[in-house]
């Protein structure tokens, strides 16, 4: 039997999209091993969001390549898809295979007569997963692409324009998924909230509620990134009234000064940023709402800086992932004056780190006695066991039975380690 091993970089679509490409290899009868073993193929999918995504990306690509050097290597994702010739440059590469066609890798090997690049237009194909990779959560790829065109971000180029799965083949993939065991799918994309804008007649909101009235079973399901200006009022209705829904929302500010906003291409400003965040904790009681931030986006002055810690520290964000500006050849701000020094970077960056910690631990106590929804994932300990709340708590519960898989109702009472401590209240399978 053939083996084939896989190395994933950057982010939970590419993620996604290597399961994706797992399960096409076992179909076609591959045995799937470990990346450190001899295999005899090896897919890597690359990320190039940042410098340090392009040099990792290339480390793992030289590891696969020395590990077996006859085996087949074939480099696809976002730095494949940018700069093919540097990934053809690298000995040992057999493919290189641009994102839209990276479903396709078993027969593009079949068929391969020397090293491509491929760039197509090709629909998003349903995934029918066959068997269970994880023990709780699944994500499902509703869209790829992205027409915002920030200036800071290579992602448009790498992943072209908004493409999305159609709503009937979302739907039969969440029920095989449901149907597999699943308790929490988080539908995922590039620009998850601009889902349907291809398609003409649905959007995010639509699709979930069709999910929600056609799917069956124990599950819920959560929202990946959602930009701010694609937050609707449906979309937060339908997250208040229907408990299947994760209250849960993760949206990327970037930066609390409208000239650097400006600067970037984001559509909005501190105050509508502000507005709408306070908007969803008002009429969603226990909300989690998380945030992305960038520093040292060029000509980000200290009083644009401290625009934005303030901005963030006066509003219930539970938790930041905080990123520096990491200049992308191609993008318009890689042209941008007034880049900003490492080290000021690397300051602005620590202050914002040190903010998250404050703030999720303020999360942690605000939830003490609250009951929470919690699905259990992990064992920790002997009796120990760890799991997530809908609106996004770590919990540790205590119990003698193995708790893995199911929903229970959680009372927290303390918090231990960055997590929320709670006692288990009732267990349902
Ligand atoms: S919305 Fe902006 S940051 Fe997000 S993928 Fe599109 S261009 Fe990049």
């Amino acid at each position: 039997m053939r083996k084939a091993a896989f190395y994933t970089l950057g982010c939970k679509v590419n993620q996604v999209e290597t399961e994706q490409i797992k399960e096409s290899f076992m179909k076609q009868g591959y045995q799937i091993v470990d990346f450190n073993e001899a295999a005899d193929i090896y897919v890597i999918n690359t990320c190039t969001v940042t410098h340090v995504s392009d040099r990792k990306s290339r480390a793992v690509i030289r590891r696969a390549t020395r590990r077996n050097p006859l085996a087949e290597v074939v480099v696809t994702g976002c730095l494949a898809e940018i700069d093919p010739d540097q990934i053809k440059a690298i000995p040992g590469v057999s493919l290189v295979v641009g994102n839209q066609d990276k479903e396709s890798i078993p027969e593009l090997l079949g068929g391969f007569t020397g090293q491509e690049a491929h760039r197509g237009s090709t629909p998003l194909k349903p995934v029918l997963f066959t068997s269970r990779h994880e023990r709780t959560r699944a994500f499902i790829k509703i869209e790829d692409g992205c027409n915002s065109y920030c200036t800071y971000c290579i992602v448009p180029y790498a992943r072209g324009a908004v493409r999305s799965k159609a709503p009937h083949h979302v739907q039969s993939e969440l029920q095989r998924l449901v149907d597999l065991g699943y308790r929490e799918i988080v539908l995922t994309g590039i620009h998850t909230g601009l889902y349907g804008y291809d398609l003409k007649n649905t959007n995010l909101t639509e699709l979930l509620h069709l999910l929600l009235a056609e799917v069956d079973g124990d599950y819920r399901l959560r929202l990946s990134s959602i930009e701010p200006l694609e937050v609707s009022p449906q979309l937060l209705d339908l997250v208040k009234r229907e408990p299947r829904m994760c209250r849960h929302f993760h949206i990327p500010l970037q930066s609390g000064s409208n000239t650097v906003l400006k600067a970037m291409n984001r559509r909005y400003d501190r105050q509508y940023y502000r507005d709408l965040i306070l908007s969803i904790a008002r009429q969603i009681p226990g909300v989690g709402i998380t945030a992305d931030v960038m520093v040292g986006f060029p000509g980000e002055s200290e009083a644009d800086f401290q625009a934005t810690y303030d901005l963030l520290a006066g509003l219930p964000v539970a938790d930041l992932h905080v990123f520096k500006y990491s200049r992308r050849e191609g993008t318009p701000a890689a042209l941008m004056s007034g880049q900003v020094e490492e080290t000021l970077k690397q300051e602005r960056s620590q202050l914002l780190l040190q903010l998250a910690r404050e703030k999720h631990l303020q999360r942690l106590q605000d939830a003490y006695h609250e009951v929470l929804r919690v699905l259990v994932e992990e064992r920790i300990g002997e009796r120990a066991y760890s799991g997530l709340s809908d609106n996004y708590i770590e919990v540790k519960l205590e119990s003698c039975e193995d708790l893995r898989g199911s929903f229970v109702w959680a009372c927290i009472t303390g918090q231990e380690q960055g997590l929320a401590v709670g006692r288990v209240l009732d267990r349902q399978v």
